[in-house]
């Protein structure tokens, strides 16, 4: 039976409000709302949580206590019991092979539903109870005619997820009848020639089967179509959208890339390595189109970043175009403005520098000069992107630490007329599933090595009853000239009792094991120039032991420092300690670095495990990933990872490249989604869904 009047057409109804279905009134409704369900064709993407196989039918005489059974029995006979506010409804079931029985609490209504001799289906499990075997409340489905069309048991049974007011069986009931029918005639959007190629189901099999499949293997096939289809839409949209931004923005082609490169390579007191070499030809060959490049630039901690990105800057300045370079702190801004100021030098570019903390009197000077084109590069934190900054020919921006900022941070500079070239530098690589979708936008250049000559970082960790030793180990390095990092955990600098622990421990320190050098104490709450003086100071070789927040996580630069010691590693992130971990080993000499930390969980003790086994940038971010899940895995700022419903962007990474890979395909080819009416329409819905996502 239908489960609403005949539709005027399949997609009208499918399109209106849920209520309008049969047995679903205002309550069932609103609980279906809750689960994000709004039209009736929404039920047809309501995923089951998971499935129970209650297809395999075993005889009374077999059930033991504590398995989950599934019977064919018959009803021999019934009571309803009342027992104070308590109802007890029980029913002697039999087969050929023997009887047991049922009991039901509080569902007093039940014992209307069953007559003797009723032919039934029940799954649940067995207890023994008063010394008998007992199923309790188990689902129960009367058979009326052939077993083919049962619903809540002697099949694989899906099990939806609930809300308020929404019983399992109501559920079941619902997309049953509906699948029932109308799966048959859902459109499918999917051209045949893809879905034979790549051996997918058909959309209406899909469907049917998600929710009531025939068997594991069926099921297994529906989700596949399922988690494809819902990968392929997102990348069709994605790129899609690339391709208009693309065709609709132009930006400054950069030329005469080579001479500068060759010029700025011969300054450098090193050679490149290969993997800055490689990248380097990437972004030149993406400036020097008249499209804004856009690429995400990943290389592990002390890759050298830095330097690619301040060859690009040369390129722009070549061609009288401004920069700009941003960083997440200040700290980092004034490290890159340093670097790459000395870099430019033997070019005589002049840099600026702009911050919340840069003084009002000279502030003026640096906007004015960026609006004449006076200044040709800016480097900043994301002071840089307010309004009321303006520049001449702006042309490049490179965004340091991606990961840091919010993703609208990333498109305020991007606004306007002409676009500028893009590139943004994460030390956390992206996994290349994530990179996939967060960064679709995006292509990425990886470096995957490291300048010649760096020594491994050896990595212990170590129980808190040992930290004397190691702290007096460390100090007999001091006293060899090299320096060391002391790390305290003050994730949130607004922390008042980690902020003190860290208080304390420089205290501590310098009092005790380190009280014949000179020790130094930088955290957020300092003013621009206290920290200023405790950087430089350590930078020079004053400080021989800098206690830090976890301020120094990015970017800061002591070729000098070998050891790193980490208090309550337990409370920062895998990828968090990597980098961390990355401010030491930047010479020539060995490093050591220390976890102190007493783990709690299984996940904790692993965290660390890991850090101690290896040094692979990629490696701990898929172990991060892992560990995580991609929502956590950037952060909460980070709030562009799309949600799928039933693709998972680690287990299915497969279908995912799968789905990249044809998605570029139909795009490129002639005609591309065009050719598609039908595919295309089920995009650009799609497309709402996954950008709005995206946006907050
Ligand atoms: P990242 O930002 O990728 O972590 P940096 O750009 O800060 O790395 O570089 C780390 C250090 O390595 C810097 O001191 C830099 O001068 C140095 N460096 C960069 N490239 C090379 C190279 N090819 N050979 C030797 N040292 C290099
Ligand atoms: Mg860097």
């Amino acid at each position: 039976m239908p489960p609403a009047t005949p539709p005027d057409s399949l997609e009208n109804f499918l399109s209106r409000p849920v209520r309008y279905l049969r047995g679903v009134g205002p309550k069932r409704s609103e609980a279906l709302q809750r689960l994000g369900i709004e039209t009736i064709g929404d039920l047809f993407y309501f995923f089951p949580r998971r499935y129970e196989d209650r297809s395999r039918f075993v005889t009374v005489e077999s059930v033991a206590a504590g398995q989950f059974v599934t019977l064919k029995v018959s009803v021999l006979s019934k009571t309803l019991k009342r027992l104070r506010a308590m109802t007890i409804f029980e029913m002697a079931l039999g087969d050929s092979s023997g009887f047991i029985h049922a009991t039901w609490f509080n569902q007093p209504y039940l014992a209307r539903q069953f007559s003797e001799g009723d032919e039934l289906i029940v799954s649940g499990k067995a207890d023994v109870y008063n010394s008998r075997l007992q199923l309790n409340s188990p689902e129960y489905e009367v058979l009326t005619g052939s077993t083919e069309d049962t619903v809540h048991t002697g099949r694989i049974v899906p099990v939806y997820p609930l809300s308020e007011g929404l019983g399992q069986r109501g559920i079941r009931r619902a997309v049953k009848e509906l699948i029932d029918a109308y799966a048959d005639e859902a459109a499918d959007f999917m051209p045949e020639d893809l879905r034979d190629r790549l051996g997918l189901d058909r959309l209406p099999e899909a469907i049917r089967n998600v929710h009531f499949p025939e068997s594991q293997e069926l099921l297994e096939c529906a989700r596949r179509r399922l988690i494809f289809d819902e990968f392929f839409l997102f990348e069709l949209a994605l790129l899609a959208k690339i391709h208009r931004d693309r065709r609709a923005t132009r930006a400054y082609p950069f030329s005469h890339t080579e001479k500068v490169t060759e010029n700025f390579k011969k300054s450098l007191p090193f050679g490149l390595t290969g993997g800055q070499l490689e990248v380097i030809g990437e972004i030149a060959r993406d400036a020097a189109k008249p499209v804004p490049m856009r690429r995400l630039l990943q290389g592990d901690v002390g890759s050298g970043k830095t330097v690619v990105a301040t060859f690009c800057i040369a390129w722009a300045q070549r061609n009288g175009i401004q920069s700009v370079l941003m960083a997440p702190t200040e700290v980092l801004a004034e490290q890159h403005y340093q670097t790459v100021s000395r870099l430019l030098s033997p070019f005589g570019t002049r840099c600026v520098l702009l911050t919340g903390s840069t003084p009002a009197s000279e502030r003026g000077e640096i906007l004015a000069d960026l609006r004449s084109g006076r200044a040709p590069v800016a480097i900043g934190t994301h002071s840089l992107i307010q309004d009321e900054i303006k520049f001449s020919k702006l042309g490049l921006v490179v965004i340091d630490e991606q990961h840091k900022f919010g993703v609208r941070q990333r498109s305020a500079l991007l606004a306007g007329g002409i676009k500028p070239h893009l590139l943004v530098m994460t030390a956390t690589p992206i996994p290349r599933t994530l990179g996939l979708t967060l960064y679709g936008d995006l292509d990425i250049s990886t470096i995957r090595e490291l300048p010649a000559g760096r020594k491994p970082i050896q990595t212990f960790w170590i129980t808190q009853a040992r930290e004397e030793e190691v702290l007096r180990r460390i100090a007999e390095k001091l006293k060899e000239g090299e320096q060391a990092y002391v790390i305290y955990p003050v994730i949130e600098e607004t922390e008042k009792s980690d902020l003190a622990a860290a208080k304390k421990g420089y205290a501590d320190l310098r009092g005790g094991v380190f009280r014949d050098f000179q020790v130094g104490l930088i955290h957020g709450r300092l003013s621009r120039q206290e920290k200023d003086r405790v950087m430089k100071d350590f930078k020079e070789g004053k400080v021989k032991v800098l206690v830090s927040t976890s301020l120094v996580e990015v970017g800061i630069d002591n070729p000098n420092a070998t050891h790193m010691v980490i208090e309550h590693a337990e409370k920062f992130g895998l990828s968090q300690l990597h980098q961390l971990r990355g401010r030491i080993g930047r010479g020539d000499r060995d490093s050591y670095c220390f976890l102190f930390g007493e783990p709690t969980t299984e996940e904790g003790k692993r965290r660390l495990r890991v850090l101690t086994k290896t040094q692979d940038g990629f490696a701990i971010a898929e172990e991060d990933l892992a560990l995580r899940g991609p929502g956590d895995f950037l952060g909460t700022r980070q709030s562009g990872v799309p949600l799928f419903k039933i693709g998972d962007l680690l287990r299915d990474a497969d279908l995912l490249r799968l789905a990249r890979a044809e998605a570029a395909r139909l795009i490129e080819r002639q005609g591309g989604m065009a050719a598609n009416p039908a595919l295309r329409e089920k995009v650009e819905r799609e497309s709402r869904h996954f950008f709005n996502q995206a946006q907050d």
